[in-house]
Parts: C-alpha cells; sequence; structure tokens
C-alpha cells in the first residue's frame, strides 16, 4: 500500500520557512538510466548529446550508484534511499522469483501526487510491473531501445491536449548492456567490426571476457564494442530528447545509470556480486537543477528532481560524503574517489586504489572504517523485503535474453 509523502508545510508559525529558489521550477522532469555504462566510457565513445547536455547543464566529476545490479540502484533512484534503507538487497538470477519493491513512497507516486501526468518507458525487463516498479506511473511499458523514442512520441501525442500538464518521464536504456550489438559504422570506427561480424546474430556477449578470464585481447574487443554501443546509445538519447519536443529544453534532466561494468579487471567480467569502482562509478549529467556537489550519489536523485520541480518533498536524508554501495551484504565507500574500502561479509576492510584496481590491497587505517560507522549512523537499517514474488513467464524470457537467470 503506498504510504504519503511527508509534504513539508510551510506556514506562518515556521520559525525558518525554506528559502525560495533563485530559479522559477522546471515545470517537467526527465530522468534518464542507461544501464551498465562505466563513468570513463564517455571518453573514448564520440557522445555528442551527452555532450551537448553537459555543457547545458552540469556533469559531475564523481558520481556513484547505490548499487552494483539493475534492481537495488533502480530501487535507490526511486526511493532515495541507500539499499541499507530500502533493504532490497538480493542477488540476480533467483530462479525468477524476487521480493517486491519496499512500502517506500516512490518518485512516480509523489510526482503524481502532486499532478504530474508520469510516464516510464524501461528496456530492463528487470523492471516489471509484478515487481512493483510501475506504482505511481500513468504509463509503464517496457520497450526495446530502438524503439524507445517512437514510443516516447506516441506516448505524449496521445494525451488529450492540455499545456498546463507537467510530466515526469523515466526513460530506462539498456545501452551498453550486454549482449553487444553494435551498428556497423560504429564498430567500424571502433576497430570491431570483424568481431561484430564474427558474433553475428548472437553478439557479443560479456561472459565471453569471464571466459577468457585474464585474455587482454578478448577483453580488448569487448571494451571497443562497448564503447561502440555507447556511441549507437547516446544517438538514441538524441532522438528521445527530439521526442520530447520543447519539453527537452525546459524540463530537469538528469542522466546517469545504475551501475557500470567490469571488462576483464582484476580477471573479472559483468556486475554480478562485486563492488569495484568501475561499477560503482557512473556518469551523472544534470540540466536545470541545483549545482551538484563536488561527490554526487545517484541516491539523491529523488530529491534533487523534486527541488528542481518546486516540490518540498521529505525523501530520506543521506550524507553527501562517504560515497557508499552495497551488494549482497557487502559495502564499499570511498571518500575521494581515488581509494575505495570494500568489506565483504564478515571480512576486514580491504582497501583498493580505484587508478590501479588491479593491484592488491591494503589494510584499512581506521579512516574507512570511521566513515562507514558515521554513514550507518545517519542512514537507518530497512526492513528486508517481504514474500518474493514470481515473475511472469515473458518476463523470465526477456531476463534470459540479457544473460541473466542462467
Ligand atoms: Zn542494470
Amino acid at each position: 500500500m503506498w504510504t504519503a509523502p511527508l509534504w513539508l508545510l510551510a506556514c506562518a508559525s515556521n520559525p525558518s520557512p525554506l528559502p525560495t529558489p533563485a530559479e522559477p521550477p522546471a515545470k517537467d522532469v526527465v530522468l534518464i538510466v542507461i544501464d551498465t555504462l562505466r563513468a570513463d566510457a564517455l571518453g573514448p565513445a564520440h557522445t555528442p548529446t551527452l555532450d551537448a547536455l553537459a555543457a547545458r547543464g552540469q556533469a559531475a566529476t564523481l558520481a556513484w550508484s547505490g548499487g552494483t545490479w539493475t534492481v537495488p540502484s533502480v530501487i535507490s533512484l526511486f526511493t532515495g534511499a541507500p539499499v541499507r534503507q530500502h533493504g532490497w538487497d538480493g542477488p540476480t538470477g533467483q530462479q525468477g522469483r524476487y521480493p517486491k519493491l519496499p512500502t517506500l513512497p516512490t518518485l512516480a507516486e509523489t510526482f503524481r501526487a502532486a499532478g504530474f501526468t508520469t510516464i516510464g518507458l524501461y528496456a530492463n525487463g528487470y523492471l516489471a510491473e509484478e515487481l512493483g516498479f510501475d506504482r505511481g506511473f500513468d504509463v509503464w511499458r517496457r520497450v526495446p531501445d530502438a524503439a524507445m523514442p517512437k514510443a516516447l512520441a506516441e506516448t505524449l501525442a496521445a494525451l488529450p491536449p492540455d499545456p498546463d500538464r507537467r510530466h515526469l518521464l523515466y526513460l530506462h536504456l539498456l545501452g551498453p548492456h550486454s549482449t553487444l550489438r553494435p551498428s556497423e559504422e560504429a564498430a567500424a570506427r571502433h576497430g570491431v567490426t570483424e568481431a561484430v561480424t564474427a558474433a553475428g546474430k548472437q553478439g557479443l556477449d560479456i561472459g565471453a571476457v569471464a571466459r577468457a578470464r585474464r585474455d587482454p585481447a578478448v577483453a580488448e574487443t569487448y571494451r571497443r564494442a562497448y564503447h561502440a554501443v555507447v556511441e549507437d546509445t547516446d544517438a538514441r538519447l538524441a532522438a528521445l530528447l527530439e521526442a520530447m519536443g520543447p519539453m527537452a529544453e525546459e524540463a530537469a534532466i538528469v542522466v546517469t545509470s545504475d551501475h557500470g561494468e567490469l571488462i576483464g579487471e582484476r580477471g573479472l567480467a559483468g556486475h554480478g556480486a562485486q563492488l569495484f569502482a568501475p561499477l560503482t562509478q557512473v556518469p551523472y549529467l544534470a540540466v536545470n537543477v541545483a549545482p551538484l556537489p563536488s561527490a554526487v550519489s545517484t541516491v539523491s536523485t529523488a530529491a534533487r528532481l523534486s527541488e528542481a520541480a518546486g516540490l518540498e518533498v521529505r525523501w530520506p536524508v543521506v550524507p553527501e560524503l562517504p560515497l557508499v554501495a552495497q551488494r549482497e551484504g557487502a559495502l564499499t565507500l570511498t571518500l575521494d574517489g581515488e581509494a575505495q574500502a570494500i568489506w565483504r561479509e564478515g571480512e576486514a576492510a580491504a582497501v583498493y586504489s580505484v587508478g590501479a584496481i588491479e593491484a592488491a590491497p591494503s589494510a584499512d587505517d581506521g579512516r574507512f572504517e570511521q566513515a562507514r560507522a558515521a554513514w550507518e549512523a545517519a542512514v537507518p537499517e530497512g526492513v528486508r523485503p517481504g514474500e518474493a514474488e514470481a515473475l511472469r513467464p515473458g518476463t523470465e524470457e526477456a531476463l534470459r535474453g540479457l544473460g541473466y537467470l542462467d
């Protein structure tokens, strides 16, 4: 059942009213998630659309996702709560049975309650209605990346004319999630035409990098194809912005990812059960929102977008630092983006250099333990989610196509 958000009511007796925002609130709000997008992909890949958004607005120098796979990360985006607080910390591949979303208020529920029309288009089958991701959305539809611009244009065109209507759009592209099928043009630009042709319709699977263990050639080919797909996704993003029409110019927009990808680092590949920085660090671009802090957690997105829209909502309060990500009981944090501590269950912290992730870890000098204790004191532990829900056959099939549920 939906719990109504706690509105902060400004009234005459309030001794310290909230300051009036300097900018008029954005009429519309757009959150775009490009699945599996590493922060360092935006250099090697040519991404004019993302670059133009960054030039219009801001690009965070350091941003972390709160989780390292789709479901817990997107729940953090939707509820504004870290994994520790929303409590959904399960693994992938549970034979198609997953707990439903926790009963915290969601972004879409909050915006709909404030009069917004809420539209969500998603390409990742995990965001299925049966898990409750549709809560608060007027439209919640699974659409593959290639069809998303057209689906968005049609969805907006089907709404009755109303110049005063405000929109919340949530667009979740699969982007460079395995399996990779770059366009011929992008593959040629990155010198992987042969590999892509050899892979044929099956595409390039991240499993090949895992099986090749530490063969750098296999990882390098995958990395190039990954950058090629990022370019194709950038072009798709341009088409999505075009489908929005004038809304794209005035809306508050955030573009980010739910996690990165390991492409051979430490002999690992994919985004299963790990917390290394190539998974936690993601791009974060924001247009028409308040200035970003020096370190951004994707968990703060709901609060940022609500503020940009002029909605006063009491989202969970999350400290700006450290940046924290959690995965299946393990936890990692960074204070500066240079070093990260990882606590695996029942073990002491291992400290890794983000710039030299292959090097052996060192022990914590107490700095990280202290930061973790302070963070956990500020972030209440959530209730474990309830009964698992079976995925529908169609959803299961879609996940098998993504390489899950092996
Ligand atoms: Zn994902």
